[in-house]
């Protein structure tokens, strides 16, 4: 039998195999006599966190955890990819704990987009996901907008007491919490340090705030649904948007399809001439061509003409499945699950959103 590595920092398991896995450690770091995993290295040696993931189990425990402690669960979700990004058990666990919720990214959606709007907007679908915040804010971890507005409602939120940050992986938590750290703490070396959560194998990040109470980094929740899991890094930066969406307008009749690379694809089934707005990463092509020729594109084309996926990530591409919507006339968006989302405005509409096998289509109320 193996014998298992224990990092010196943490305790947790070392492995060499998945970066972004808890107790991952490069082959190089297995040589030295003290062996700390590579979370636990940046965080000494740089103050900076670095998320990992946890198993569906571990994440249950912290959550249970959380509703026994007296303390505010910060929440953090992508604007970008709202409900792919919720963590949907929270509300259940969460005790008489505040939630503040906190949407990031929020420097990717237009300009002319009114952050009231998008902040009501928030309240109101956080209401019909079960979760009731005491506040909602939005900020950009990388771009520094709004991190101090949120550090201050997290100070006069917490009432003395401690703070949880939760957010499933790729929110951008270690962003905000290394901008944090960057903004508040003069001096970090030696600040922060790692703390158990009580019956799990996982440290979390402690900073001490000025009272003795402390601010938890908690590791980030994979999100099985995610269009991350079904194609490769490079591919994933063509979905992913780096800088403000350029929102673009297709008039389509009915029997008209777009096509977004080959994750997706909208069907415009019935109705009078409409105009369709695409929100996605300004890098992913989308491809307009007859519902009728839809098929047939797909099965020769996939992988090169419609890409990403690439011909390798192709092969491993779940089928895609149908999702029908009937839009009476409310202005909806018919949203792929980490793609993006296409707003219909329009009366009486059918229309059918395709994504791969276990990634989410799902239609809400117009966020813009
Ligand atoms: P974590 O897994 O939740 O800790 O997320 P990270 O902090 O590692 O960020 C995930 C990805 O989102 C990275 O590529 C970041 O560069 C990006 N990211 C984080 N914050 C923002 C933001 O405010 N705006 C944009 N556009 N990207 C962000």
């Amino acid at each position: 039998e193996e014998r298992s590595v224990i990092c010196a920092g943490c305790g947790v398991k070392i492995q060499s195999e998945a970066k972004d896995k808890l107790g991952y450690a490069p082959m190089t770091a297995l040589e030295r006599e003290v062996i700390i995993c590579q979370r636990c290295f940046r965080l000494t040696h740089y103050n900076e966190v670095q998320d990992v993931s946890l198993t569906d189990d571990d994440f249950l425990k912290i959550l249970n955890g959380l509703g026994q402690k007296k303390a505010l669960i910060v929440k953090v979700v992508d604007i970008f990819d709202f409900t792919g990004s919720w963590l949907p058990g929270l509300h259940r666990f969460v005790g008489g704990n505040d939630v503040l919720l906190v949407g990031n990214k929020v420097d990717l959606l237009p300009k002319s987009l009114s952050h009231n709007r998008l902040i009501n907007w928030m309240k109101k679908s956080s209401k019909e996901l079960g979760l009731k915040p005491i506040d909602v804010m939005l900020m950009s971890a990388e771009k520094g907008i709004g991190i101090e507005e949120v550090a201050s409602e997290i100070d006069r939120l917490r009432k003395g007491q401690d703070v949880y940050v939760v957010g499933c992986t790729n929110v951008g938590k270690s962003t905000f919490i290394n901008k944090i750290i960057e903004t508040f703490s003069g001096d970090t070396e030696q600040l922060i340090t790692t703390s158990h959560f009580p019956g799990t194998t996982l440290d979390m990040i402690d900073i001490p705030l000025d009272d003795g109470r402390a601010l938890y980094d908690t590791p980030g929740i994979i999100n099985h649904h995610q269009m991350a899991h079904y194609i490769d890094k490079q591919e994933l930066k063509v979905i992913t948007p780096k800088k403000e969406i350029k929102p673009m307008v297709y008039q389509l009749n009915a029997g008209q399809t777009l096509f977004f690379g080959g994750l997706g694809r909208f069907d415009f089934v019935k109705g009078e001439r409409t105009s369709f707005t695409c929100y996605c990463s300004n890098e992913l092509h989308i491809h307009r061509t007859k519902q009728e020729k839809a098929d047939d594109l797909y099965q020769n084309h996939l992988g090169e003409l419609l890409t990403p996926p690439g011909p390798k990530s192709k092969e491993s591409l779940p089928p895609l499945m149908k999702h029908t919507f009937h839009i009476k006339d409310k202005k909806v968006d018919i949203v792929f699950s980490g793609l993006g989302w296409v707003t219909v405005n329009g009366t009486n509409i059918d229309v059918e959103g395709y994504a791969p096998k276990g990634v989410n289509v799902t239609i809400r109320e117009s966020i813009i």
